[in-house]
């Protein structure tokens, strides 16, 4: 019974119905025009999600990851000097993967919990007069701290400084929950997957190309075969995929960009604003501190709580998952049981938000945290009522 639970991790995600009988396709040819079908209005859908016009759309077999890489090896040569910060184990692990690309990562090391240092980029920006930065990199949304950064903040310090970098987001737990606008911010390669925000199983990497990044691609050297854009991109036109397409995948991502253009997108990203409030209430209900060090940094995707002294976030993650059936998400990297993250984007409403909020409730009781039942229930109730009006 367990199964019928929502999951509260921050990916992957709670799968609607719709989107799981789309997935479970017979097989069908993906020469045929069938898969121009599938394909032509995924893409389309997704860049009106992206918000770009001039922009291009790709999506890969892979998961996020494989989207960072998409984006290094295809606009990058070996011994470039990118931007990045360190500010929480996604930010972290994407700059280890530049590293193991031969890439010289100029690293600003953060407080896990702030957001990223724009200022600290602006910087290193002016400072760069020989243009040796080739690209900046931007983790939107910080999933292990449950911290939103700035991402217009970041191509406004870009512009100020005249530097011509390219501008990457991991957009990967923001992008189909909360705002992002490729174009307006100048977003070159923008990298997120299919179990986040698009509430589908994992499996594809959905990536946006801007012009820019398309030009920078022609000269780049990285070593790239399976994740080489141009042989990706060339096909679209055709529907013609360079390898084997996961039809059933795309197929889903066809249904789910639907439903999120239907429901609008500001309609979404304002549910995700209402579902992260409540929680936030219930969280102060209990007396309990945010990772985020400052309340405008507070993620609509997932929140990030720091455990009391002597409470290990990780057993309670796994208490709740053995007593209640439950999935919460466990710290990571640096904050490894020093936090527990509730994961509140995708198909979630506030009833569902609700569960999640009393599961966690019994589950911290039972840890023994000095919280009174219903405490945090009864804040997220206030919140929900409060702003689903009418
Ligand atoms: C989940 C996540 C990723 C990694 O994605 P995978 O699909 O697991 O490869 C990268 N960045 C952020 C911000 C994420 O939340």
């Amino acid at each position: 019974m367990s199964d019928q639970n929502p999951v509260f991790i921050p990916g992957p995600t709670n799968i609607p119905d719709a989107i799981r009988k789309a997935c479970d396709m017979a097989t069908l040819d993906h020469r045929s025009s069938a898969f121009a079908d599938i394909l032509l209005p995924a893409l389309e859908n997704v860049r009106k999600i992206l918000r770009t016009e001039s922009g291009k759309v790709a999506i890969f077999p892979a998961s996020g990851t494989g989207g960072w890489e998409v984006a290094l090896t295809n606009t990058l040569n070996p011994g470039d000097t990118v931007l990045a910060a360190n500010f929480g184990m996604f930010s972290q692990k994407w700059i280890d993967m530049c590293r193991h690309h031969g890439l010289n990562v100029h690293v600003i090391e953060e407080i896990w919990g702030n957001g990223l240092p724009v200022d600290a980029f602006a910087a290193a920006l002016t400072d760069d007069k020989a243009h040796k930065i080739k690209a900046v990199l931007v983790t939107h949304n910080e999933t292990a701290t449950g911290v939103t950064s700035d991402v217009a903040a970041v191509r406004r310090a870009l512009d100020a400084a005249g530097h011509p970098a390219l501008m990457f987001v991991d957009g990967v737990s923001s992008i189909g929950s909360m705002e992002f606008r490729m174009d307006d911010w100048g977003v070159d390669v923008a990298v997120t997957g299919s179990q986040k925000g698009f509430m589908l199983p994992a499996g594809l990497a959905i990536v946006g190309v801007s012009r820019k990044a398309l030009s920078a691609m022609e000269n780049a050297t990285l070593g790239r075969f399976f994740f080489d854009l141009r042989n990706m991109l060339d096909g679209y036109p055709n529907a013609g995929y360079p390898y084997t397409p996961p039809v059933g995948l795309l197929n889903g991502l066809k249904v789910s960009t639907e439903m999120l253009l239907e429901e609008g997108l500001e309609a979404v990203f304002a549910r995700h604003h209402r579902l992260a409030e409540g929680v936030r209430d219930a969280v102060r209900a209990w007396g309990l501190a945010f990772c985020a060090t400052s309340p405008e940094l507070l993620s609509d995707t997932v929140t990030a709580i720091v455990m009391p002294e002597g409470v290990d976030g990780n057993a309670l993650v796994s208490h709740a998952d053995r007593k209640y059936g439950m999935a919460f998400g466990a710290g990571l990297g640096q904050v490894a049981g020093k936090v527990f993250r509730i994961g509140h984007l995708g198909s979630l409403t506030e009833p569902m938000a609700l569960s999640g909020i009393a599961t966690a409730e019994m589950a911290m009781c039972d840890m023994g945290l000095d919280i009174t039942l219903g405490s945090g229930v009864a804040a997220a109730q206030a919140s929900y009522r409060a702003a689903m009006e009418g």
